[in-house]
């Protein structure tokens, strides 16, 4: 589990943006719309507490700094990325702390709601151990 702040996010972008753009060490052409070091030098120059407008306003670009919730979708001060794995870093979920306090309810509640709207699940031996419906269920259902 990892956990993502978005002031984590302000802080980083400078750095992030120079290893997204120079690539070994070297930064791409300019080009008349698109001028990537001069773009790192006023990152570079921002305060670790830069307002996250000013990112957004020098990047042209919000993503640089939003942190997304992938449950929600909405735009959170932190985040927890869960299911990470190395090589497929883009599999990792970030949720918000509401979203996850909603998940612990859910997994609090006796029933299993999401049972009944997916079938499969009930062939997992989890949800079994856990209360999952009756194969006899199971088989109406399909
Ligand atoms: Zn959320």
């Amino acid at each position: 589990m990892l956990r993502v702040t978005k002031q984590a996010l302000i802080a980083s972008a400078a750095q992030r943006w120079l290893e997204t753009y120079a690539y070994g060490g070297r930064w791409p052409d300019t080009t008349s719309i698109f001028e990537p070091q001069k773009i790192y030098m006023a990152l570079q120059a921002l305060p670790a507490d830069a307002p996250e407008t000013q990112i957004t306003a020098i990047t042209g670009r919000a993503d640089w700094t939003q942190n997304i919730c992938d449950e929600c979708g909405q735009d959170r001060a932190v985040t927890i990325g869960l299911g990470q794995e190395i090589h497929h870093a883009i599999d990792t979920k970030y949720i918000c702390l509401p979203c996850l306090a909603q998940a612990v309810t859910l997994a609090k509640q006796p029933s299993q709601p999401w049972a009944r709207r997916h079938p499969w699940r009930q062939l997992s031996p989890l949800a079994a151990r856990d209360g999952g419906a009756p194969r006899a269920e199971l088989s109406q259902a399909v």
